[in-house]
């Protein structure tokens, strides 16, 4: 967003002084710190690379690292921030003398707004304030829900909330894992990486489905029409699964596979999801989702190699059952399975229970002080499935009152309650051009900063 906003593409030339002051805070916090660890010691993608997601910008920059790096390859996630630092500097030092660029170690706890027009207050944990013209909230990843079903052990030690703040290698544990996704793929095969690992892990979520391999993409294997047929089937859930079946099987006899169709749909998925109404929308959520999400995700050979080497030793158990209950005593915490389609119940005895069901996006449920003050004040609204946050043009968050902006913005996964799919830097990269663009345009047309007058910027200290 940052580098978007410093490119001179986003503006026209008596912009820059509009876009004077314009600042970033930056948690020290990080939960992406966390994953690119995990990325560095996993070699794990940064990208879906076989669905050309790779920007080529990044591609050249792997390049110069090792210039046999492929379109196709999974890479480190570091470097991918490492490529995005570098970006940054790049576009700082290109930027214009009179756009400021401070990078602030803070943490935000509250966006205020008195008027609807007025410029917003910044409220930081170290008791200082910034008066800003435009907000941006680009704030990553939520922690995953809590699960109901384990509120017997939610304060044990034994549990561990946030998967990116597992403790420990889990030397000779026994551990469950809740959710059979990416994190689960990332946590198992970090722990199995140590020189001690764990005893077992157990891994559950309701279907039991793993991410599958990822594939060359073969875009000579879709047809042409595609779109049209996703559109005409968008306001039906049952004409949408057909219709992809229907793009499946055309490409499987075209020489692909069901990849090149999920890809395809993937990338429509913002429209269709525009056209689908809330009815269906809530019947894909219920019945289509976990396969959607599963297809959806891919993840590399190698990973899944690895993966199937732990089941085949039964060092990982991958259980399709709902977690019924879990208590703690001394022997460790036993929890209580019922496997899919089946009627009796099963127990598990293990040390460990991290939860690995991803992000929570429902901003009714969020316990982040920013959130919670953003909700409890009217400036943000959940929609009404509870994916995210509701969303006018370019992310301008919509207020209590059914106003979008003008200016507060929203740019991450939440915006996939408006665009289904909002989640990797691919599509993310797409709505932080937009919305710099429209925000070099806003602040360009505000007549007080284009003389100059307003310097929003000023903190305010403690
Ligand atoms: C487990 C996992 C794996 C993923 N793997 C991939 C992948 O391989 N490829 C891909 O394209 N996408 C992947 N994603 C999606 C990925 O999160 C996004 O593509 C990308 O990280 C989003 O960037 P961002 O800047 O919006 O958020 P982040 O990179 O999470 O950055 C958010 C920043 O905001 C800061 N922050 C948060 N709250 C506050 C606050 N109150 N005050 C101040 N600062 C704050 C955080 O500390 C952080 O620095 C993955 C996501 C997860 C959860």
């Amino acid at each position: 967003m940052a580098t978007e906003l410093a490119s001179p593409r986003s503006h026209k030339p008596p912009t820059w002084r509009a876009a004077r002051g314009f600042q970033i805070s930056h948690s020290m916090r990080s939960a992406a710190d966390a994953r690119t660890k995990m990325s560095r010691n996993l070699s794990r993608a940064t990208s879906q690379p076989a669905d050309s997601s790779v920007p080529d910008e990044f591609l050249q920059y792997a390049r110069r690292a090792d210039p046999a790096v492929s379109p196709e390859d999974f890479l480190p996630r570091a470097l991918y921030g490492d490529y995005l630092d570098e970006t940054l500097s790049a576009a700082r030092r290109a930027a214009p003398s009179h756009l400021q660029f401070e990078h602030l170690h803070a943490e935000v706890h509250a966006v205020r707004r008195w008027r609807r027009e007025a410029p917003l207050r910044v409220e930081l944990t170290d008791g200082s304030a910034l008066v800003a013209d435009a907000v941006v909230l680009a704030v990553g990843n939520a922690q995953p829900a809590r699960l109901p079903q384990i509120a017997a052990i939610e304060q044990h030690p034994a549990y561990v909330a946030d998967p990116w703040r597992v403790p420990s290698a889990f030397a000779g544990e026994r551990v469950l894992l809740i959710g059979t996704g990416l994190t689960m793929v990332d946590i198992a095969t970090a722990a199995w990486e140590r020189s001690e690992g764990p005893a077992v892990i157990h891994a559950v979520s309701r279907h039991g489905l793993v991410p599958p391999r990822q594939t060359a993409f073969r875009p000579d294997a879709l047809r042409a029409d595609g779109e049209a047929v996703l559109l005409a089937a968008a306001p039906s859930t049952r004409r949408l699964v057909s219709a992809v079946r229907e793009l499946v099987a055309d490409a499987e006899l075209a020489g692909g596979d069901w990849r090149e169709a999920v890809s395809f749909v993937r990338k429509a998925a913002p429209t269709v999801w525009q056209r689908m109404p809330a009815v269906e929308r809530q019947r894909f959520l219920r019945h289509a989702r976990s396969y959607w999400d599963v297809h959806r995700h891919r993840l590399p050979a190698e990973n899944l190699r690895r993966i199937e080497s732990l089941r085949a030793a039964g060092k990982l158990q991958v259980h399709a059952a709902r977690l019924v209950a879990t208590r703690a005593d001394e022997d460790g915490v036993h929890v209580t399975l019922r496997p899919r389609g089946a009627v009796k119940r099963e127990e598990l005895l293990v040390d460990r229970v991290v939860n690995c069901t991803g992000p929570d996006f429902d901003l009714r449920r969020l316990n982040d002080p920013l959130w919670r003050q953003l909700r409890e004040d009217g400036l943000a609204v959940p929609d009404e499935l509870g994916l995210g946050l509701r969303t006018g043009p370019h992310g301008a968050v919509f207020d209590r009152e059914g106003w979008p902006g003008p200016r507060l913005f929203y740019l991450g996964p939440m915006l996939r309650a408006d665009h289904w799919e909002a989640t990797a830097a691919l599509e993310l990269r797409d709505h932080a051009e937009q919305l710099a663009a429209r925000l070099a345009a806003q602040l360009s047309d505000n007549p007080a900063l284009a003389a100059g007058k307003a310097a929003r910027s000023d903190r305010s200290s403690p």
